[in-house]
């Protein structure tokens, strides 16, 4: 269930502090330490798994859950204007802990955070090469 070497299971373990906000039986949400905003946190499942592809699926979905109910109470408490939920899937999307989770962060008017691609439209055909290799079969 747990891995050793994971950070985010000593976390759960009650082995690494965490400031925790949420908790239910399959998750537990806590603040990031580098935080990108004010209240930006973090909801994992309480069982080890390495990304988004291997979560299971309900600890998927009780995530998902919590990090609404964190997304509002950034709303309705910190008075954020938005929220941005982000996963990391991979080294190359940017994950560096290597158990599942998404980040809840508070988003508000002129925060100084960008979007980190340039939108510019795209080429019609190679859109639709890649959609036919990414539907359903
Ligand atoms: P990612 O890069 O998507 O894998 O996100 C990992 C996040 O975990 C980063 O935003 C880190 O700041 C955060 N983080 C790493 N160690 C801890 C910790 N001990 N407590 C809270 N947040 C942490
Ligand atoms: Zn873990």
């Amino acid at each position: 269930m747990a891995d050793p070497n994971c950070i985010f299971c000593k976390i759960v373990a009650g082995e690494l502090p965490a400031r925790i906000v949420d908790e239910d039986e399959r998750t537990i949400s806590f603040m990031d330490i580098a935080p990108a905003t004010r209240g930006h946190a973090l909801v994992i499942p309480r069982v080890h798994s390495t990304d988004l592809l291997s979560v299971e699926p309900e600890d998927l979905s009780a995530v998902a859950l919590a990090a609404a109910r964190l997304a509002a109470r950034a709303k309705a408490r910190l008075g954020a204007d938005g929220v941005n939920l982000l996963n990391a899937c991979g080294a190359a999307a940017w994950q560096t802990v290597f158990h599942f989770h998404v980040h809840v962060i508070p988003r508000y008017g002129g925060d100084p955070l960008r979007l980190p691609w340039v939108p510019s439209d795209g080429d019609p055909q190679e859109i639709d090469a890649a959609a036919q290799e990414l539907g359903r079969r």
